[in-house]
Formats: C-alpha cells, sequence, structure tokens
C-alpha cells in the first residue's frame, strides 16, 4: 500500500485573485449576439438577468480581477483544495506516471460548482437583489447556489428538470436544508410552464424549459435576478481558483504537469484548472497540454460545428460563438448529467478553435470502470462526470508506457457521486449502454443553425 501525499496550501495562501484569460488571448472572441435583432449584444440587454459586476466580468479585459474579502471568507470554508498525490491509483496502473489531482469534492455542496455560486449571490447581494432564480439538471448546480445564496438572505427558485427531480430525491432535500425552494419543471409558477403543462400534463421537463421559467420569473420582477452555472465568461473566471492553487501547490513540490485534463459539460471546471496553465504557456513558455474530456453521446468538441447558436432549447438566450451540436440536439440519458450539454462556454470554443487546447471523448461505461478503479485505489467515489477525466488520465498513462516516456499528469476530480449512487448501482447490475450519436444525427440537428450567422 502506497502512501498517498496530500499538499496542502495554508488558508493565508489561497489565491485572492481570479485570472482572466480573456486578457492573454491571441484572438478575442465574437461578440454574443441579441436573439431577436442579431446584433452584438449590449450591457442594458443582460441588465434584467444579471447584476451589473458580473456584466462587467463578462466582458473585461483586465488579467487579474480581486476576490471580495466576503467572498474569500466564504471560500475558506473548503479551501485551498488539497493537490493529492494518487500513489496507489498510479501503483494500480502500473506505468511511467505520476498522478495528481485537485480535489474539488471537498465543498459543501461535494463539487466544484460553490466557487462560482458564492461570488454570484455577493455580487447580486451587493447590488440589492432580493430574489434569484435558477435552473438545474440532476441538481448540482441547484444545491450549490443555494448553499451561497443563504449566506446573503437571497430568496432562491430553483426550476429542477421533472424527471431528475422525481428519481434524484437528495439534490432536491440538500437546496430545501440550505433554505432555497424547489420546483418540478414544468411548473405552474409560469406562463412558460404552464403553457408546456396544458399541451401535456406528463412532459418529463427539459433543462430548455426549466431555463425558460427561470428567465421568464426573474425578467418579470426588478427585485429578482437569474444566475447561471457554466458556460458564461463569469463563470469560467470564478473557477480559476481552482489551477492557480495548484500552481502554487505544485511549487512546493518538483514537479510540475505534463498533461492537465477535465471533464468537460459547459466547461467550467475545465477552465477552472486549465487557464491558469495555458497562461504560463502564453506569458512563460511552458508547453502544458490541456484535455478536455466529453462523453461520446454528446460530442461537441469532437464532432460539433463552431458557429452561433443559442444557450437553450428553447432560443431565449443571446446566440453565442460556440462548438455545439445544435440547441435542438436531445443527447441520450446518461448518467453524467452534467455533461449533457448541446454546446461550449465561447472561451474554451475560441481556445480549442485556435488549438490552444485539445478534446476527447469517452464512453459513459469506460468512464464507470475507471471511476471503480479510482474508489478502489484512492477511496474517494467519483462524480459520474468527474469519471471521464479519469478515464482519459488511464489512457494518458498507457500511452506513457507504450511510448517509455515519464509523464506528469494533473486532473480534476470536479465532485464526488455520493449523491449519484443510484448510478453505480445501474451500472453494477450492468444496465447501463454506451451511445454513439451517428453522422446523420448530427448532420440534422446542426442543419438548423444555418439560419444564424456563421463566424
Ligand atoms: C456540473 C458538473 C460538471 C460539468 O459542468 P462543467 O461546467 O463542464 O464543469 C462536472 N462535474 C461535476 C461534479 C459537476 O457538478
Amino acid at each position: 500500500m502506497a502512501r498517498t501525499r496530500k499538499i496542502y496550501l495554508e488558508e493565508s495562501e489561497m489565491p485572492h485573485k481570479w485570472y482572466n484569460i480573456q486578457a492573454d488571448m491571441p484572438n478575442k472572441m465574437l461578440p454574443p449576439l441579441h436573439p431577436g435583432t442579431k446584433q452584438p449584444l449590449g450591457p442594458d440587454d443582460l441588465a434584467p438577468l444579471f447584476p451589473m459586476e458580473l456584466i462587467k466580468q463578462e466582458v473585461s479585459q483586465e488579467k487579474w480581477i480581486e476576490i471580495p474579502e466576503e467572498v474569500q471568507d466564504i471560500y475558506r470554508i473548503w479551501r485551498p483544495s488539497p493537490l493529492i498525490r494518487a500513489r496507489n491509483f498510479e501503483k494500480l496502473l502500473d506505468a511511467p506516471v505520476r498522478i495528481y489531482y485537485k480535489n474539488e469534492s471537498v465543498s459543501p455542496a461535494g463539487s466544484h460548482k460553490p466557487n462560482t455560486a458564492v461570488p454570484q449571490a455577493y455580487y447580486n447581494y451587493k447590488e440589492g437583489v432580493k430574489k434569484i432564480t435558477t435552473e438545474t439538471g440532476a441538481g448540482q448546480w441547484g444545491s450549490a447556489l443555494s448553499f451561497a445564496t443563504q449566506f446573503f438572505d437571497i430568496d432562491l427558485q430553483v426550476f429542477m428538470v421533472k424527471v431528475s427531480y422525481n428519481q434524484k430525491p437528495y439534490r432536491k432535500s440538500m437546496v430545501n436544508t440550505w433554505g432555497g425552494k424547489i420546483v418540478a419543471s414544468p411548473s405552474t409558477l409560469t406562463e412558460a410552464g404552464r403553457k408546456v403543462l396544458e399541451q401535456d400534463p406528463d412532459s418529463p421537463g427539459s433543462l430548455g424549459i426549466a431555463i425558460s421559467e427561470a428567465v421568464e420569473m426573474a425578467a418579470k420582477d426588478p427585485d429578482t435576478k437569474y444566475s447561471l452555472g457554466s458556460v458564461l465568461n463569469h463563470v469560467l473566471l470564478h473557477q480559476t481558483i481552482i489551477g492557480e492553487e495548484a500552481i502554487r501547490q505544485f511549487s512546493k513540490t518538483n514537479d510540475f504537469p505534463d498533461v492537465v485534463i477535465g471533464c468537460f459539460g459547459g466547461g467550467s471546471n475545465f477552465a477552472g484548472i486549465s487557464f491558469p496553465f495555458i497562461r504560463l504557456n502564453l506569458c512563460q513558455g511552458k508547453q502544458t497540454r490541456l484535455v478536455a474530456v466529453e462523453p461520446e453521446s454528446c460530442p461537441k468538441l469532437t464532432r460539433g460545428v463552431f458557429h452561433y447558436d443559442f444557450g437553450d432549447t428553447m432560443g431565449m438566450t443571446p446566440l453565442l460563438p460556440m462548438f455545439t451540436l445544435g440547441h435542438n440536439f436531445m443527447p441520450p440519458k446518461i448518467h453524467a448529467g452534467g455533461l449533457r450539454y448541446h454546446g461550449a462556454g465561447p472561451i474554451v470554443s475560441q481556445l480549442l478553435k485556435d488549438k490552444l487546447i485539445e478534446a476527447t471523448a469517452v464512453h459513459q461505461i469506460e468512464a464507470f470502470e475507471a471511476g471503480v478503479k479510482f474508489a478502489r485505489s484512492e477511496g474517494i467515489i467519483p462524480a459520474p462526470e468527474s469519471t471521464h477525466a479519469i478515464a482519459q488520465v488511464i489512457k494518458e498513462a498507457h500511452k506513457a508506457r507504450e511510448e517509455g516516456k515519464n509523464k506528469t499528469i494533473l486532473f480534476n476530480l470536479s465532485g464526488h457521486g455520493l449523491v449519484d449512487m443510484a448510478s453505480y448501482d445501474q451500472y453494477f447490475a450492468g444496465n447501463l449502454q454506451d451511445y454513439s450519436v451517428t453522422e446523420q444525427q448530427i448532420k440534422e440537428s446542426i442543419k438548423e443553425l444555418d439560419i444564424f450567422p456563421a463566424e
């Protein structure tokens, strides 16, 4: 039994700035477009939905953005998160690799999502917002935001996709424990929800419908704003504390990663661990590889197109320049719910287009296999999303062995799987299936994009 080695930072060593990669990007992103006029969006267009400080961060070109004291205080409940050398997992793989992971599962909500939920709640509070609405699929984002809003006495209304609401009761319990309100979507609280229910009283709901409900409620009330847990620039910005911390932790070792790996839904945890290492590539001549790992069943980075598309299914959000499978793409119901999103954040999309990062895809059974190996060697049961990153770690280790090269690997353990044990049960019962999307399906679903201005 090899000894696992933890590299902690003192509380006082936690970074107090977020890194804004927009300052260093060689090619700037195309602007978001208004969904109606198709003209570039101005700050005023977003003001009904977001507080001004977050809108400023969305377009900021400042390289460093100070983390407010109040936010740092709450971060200190679980930050700095440990960087761990996975010696037992290394031994199991029997390859010339050193493997480190950043353990983001130590937050109270069990994932990286509170890193942005807390500052988002804070900036809303500073601007006098009384209530926030949001949508949640599997419930991870809803629970993280409920944890965050309670610190600032902000009411929270979560719209949770109905199938998940019925199948995953514990995330709902977490939202309630922290004081948030949560309802199955479609609901009778909004016109959008009532309309869907009129046509189909048994509608299972979808993320697109839940977004419509949350946006409608926020748009109708001047004291209410809306919040998103991934994709947008300010969300990715807040997550960079993960990678900035990791760089400080590595400076306490004789090691430095050759490759950094993160699973990919909308891009927030991948951005969080990778952007600070891209900073060192761009500004200090390092040559770290950055690898985003998506599910084969929802392959926007590896098989989608770079195009303007809506962030939601209903076409209510701004048009964003991104790698996408089309906003009507219906990913199969895989168990890593957090990775079932049709598009990718605009910054990450631009970086992929410019070949500053790599993307790859893995099947869900391979991912669960990797997750179980990790649990049995390192002890922590990873979230189904995070197992995709671990599957890629194993591939990188095998490649290193074949090539006879030493390699240092860092991956982001974006969350634990303790609220997702039903999906592990399904895996052990042999009930999981691998889904491959056909070329024809992708062609069909991106056809709709032709009506939007191309890049
Ligand atoms: C939400 C979530 C993801 C996927 O979202 P990203 O924005 O791509 O990070 C990954 N892992 C966990 C544990 C999540 O909760």
